[in-house]
């Protein structure tokens, strides 16, 4: 659609303009800080930080209603910059010129509703939205697309060359950040620092593909983001790991889609998410929260965070009773939600800040985290996959932690649920494979059912090709034999 299309009353407001300012806000000390540095951390206290505007123009004067029209119009334009992630610019990052923003088709992922069967099996009506219909196939690509237009804006505006882009990762963060960072050319190098042999072939040969300088460190994910703070802290690096609160400011759009998608009706609604670094849930509490004060919606969902009993950090400090909570990293143990298995999630203080702010707005609940086995996340991934989606092991464990929150009395069969299918199924598929040969070590502690495994039937033809008539003959009627087929 072109904007000469749209009505006069909304096409003003289309193309989005730079306005007002954004400052990171320190959630140790309260400090503020310009945006004209990349900041992970509070300079004169260390804490985390996170990103706010004030003065932007629109913000302050429009309401709900119409920023709905603006939203609901923007998607049938056909504008590179505001097709992705940056629809939503004005609660993003409206500080970013259109012409430095990178969309490379990340974002507006389907929201599909699981079919009959699934939703008799778990008595609740549930949609996934699949994020690995990413770019490199997880919702990373939303935090990197709104951190790397913010990195091409300063080395743009602000003179900044020569860039080193590094994080940490359990797979898809470096994935994601070797992508995007390609993109940009020579201008930027990056590198990522991944725990040996504890991400999957498929996610370790994204970064090797996108050219960037990947170095393997013997340990576990928390290792590394100690090595990449050790680096960021010391040496001219940019770090690109959630940390980076650039990151969590992209990731906020799985929020504004989730509304959107739903007509902005967020009543009785659920969102289920699995927790890892908590960066993502930090996000979606964040989204949330700023189209409740906009209001876009009239009404918050629900959060539920999940995690596997082998990393549930954030599971244990709410287990404990409000007032005596203290938070205590957890050494992690093997995990197939793997790109979830962190012990000292870097989030953690803006989740706390969070959910007091996102609990505070109703006099209910809105916030929970359940624990799940890993045999739960397993199964459930093979069997949403059995019935017509496309879930990754994080995915299964969202559908897990549907159950258990529905088991705890947290949701009920009134309500509706979406949950973040955080990847595509492809990129975790050894485990499958694991699964499906009953070949898992003991450690990760699941074993396989014998109605959800499935292997490849081999067919030992005795005639040789050499006779192909009585060749294909041979192999038809052995598969005829299998299939039980009746003749026409
Ligand atoms: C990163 C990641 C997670 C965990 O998200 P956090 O922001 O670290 O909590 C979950 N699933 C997948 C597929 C991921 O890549
Ligand atoms: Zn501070």
């Amino acid at each position: 659609m072109k904007i000469e299309q749209v009505p006069k009353e909304i096409s003003s407001f289309l193309m989005p303009k730079p306005s007002g300012k954004m400052y990171y806000k320190c959630l140790g000390c309260n400090e503020r800080f310009g945006i004209d540095e990349l900041l992970y951390t509070c300079p004169k206290c260390g804490s985390v930080l996170l990103l706010y505007s004030e003065g932007n123009e629109l913000l302050e004067s429009l309401d709900g209603s119409k920023w709905k029209k603006i939203f609901d119009y923007r998607k049938l334009l056909n504008y590179p910059a505001i097709k992705g992630i940056f629809l939503f610019y004005e609660f993003i990052a409206p500080v970013i010129p259109l012409s430095s923003i990178i969309c490379l088709g990340e974002g507006q992922t389907p929201v599909v509703r699981a079919n009959s069967k699934l939703r008799d099996m778990v008595g609740i009506d549930f949609y996934f939205k699949y994020e690995g219909l990413n770019p490199s196939a997880s919702f990373k690509d939303r935090g990197m697309a709104c951190a790397l237009s913010y990195i091409k804006y300063l080395s743009e505006e602000k003179g900044l060359k020569d860039i080193i882009a590094i994080c940490a990762s359990t797979g898809d963060t470096s994935a994601s950040a070797a992508l995007y960072s390609s993109y940009l050319g020579d201008n930027i190098r990056s590198v990522v620092i991944l725990p040996e042999g504890k991400v999957t072939v498929q996610q370790l040969s994204q970064p090797l593909g996108h050219g960037s300088i990947v170095i393997e460190v013997p340990g576990v994910f928390d290792d590394c983001m100690k090595v990449v703070e050790y680096l960021s802290e010391r040496y001219n690096v940019a770090l690109l790991n959630s940390k980076n609160s650039w990151r969590i400011l992209g990731q906020e759009s799985f929020s504004f889609e989730v509304a959107q998608s739903f007509d902005y009706d967020m009543k009785s609604k659920a969102v289920v998410v699995p927790i890892g670094n908590a960066g993502n849930i930090t996000a979606i509490m964040s989204g949330f929260l700023k189209f409740y004060k906009a209001g876009i919606i009239n009404e918050l969902p629900k959060i539920i965070g999940v995690q596997s009993e082998h990393a549930d950090p954030v599971f244990r400090y709410y287990e404990q009773e409000e007032g005596e909570r203290r938070y205590v990293p957890v050494k992690v143990r093997p995990s197939v939600a793997q790109a979830a298995m962190i012990g000292d999630p870097v989030s953690m203080p803006r989740v706390i800040e969070l959910v007091k702010e996102y609990d505070s707005i109703t006099d209910k609940r809105r916030f929970y985290v359940v624990q799940v086995k890993e045999q739960e996340i397993m199964d459930c991934m093979i069997t949403a996959n059995r019935n017509g989606n496309i879930v990754c092991t994080q995915g299964g464990e969202s559908l897990a932690g549907l159950i258990r929150a529905k088991e705890k009395g947290y949701i009920s069969k009134s309500e509706v649920a979406i949950l973040n299918s955080t990847a595509h199924m492809l990129k975790f598929i050894s485990f499958q494979q694991m699964y499906f040969e009953d070949s898992f070590p003991p450690e990760f502690e699941v074993k396989p059912k014998d109605e959800l495994k499935n292997q490849p039937l081999k067919i030992s033809p005795e005639k040789g090709k050499d006779q192909y008539s009585e060749f294909i003959k041979d192999v038809a009627e052995k598969i005829v034999k299998i299939l039980n087929l009746k003749e026409r």
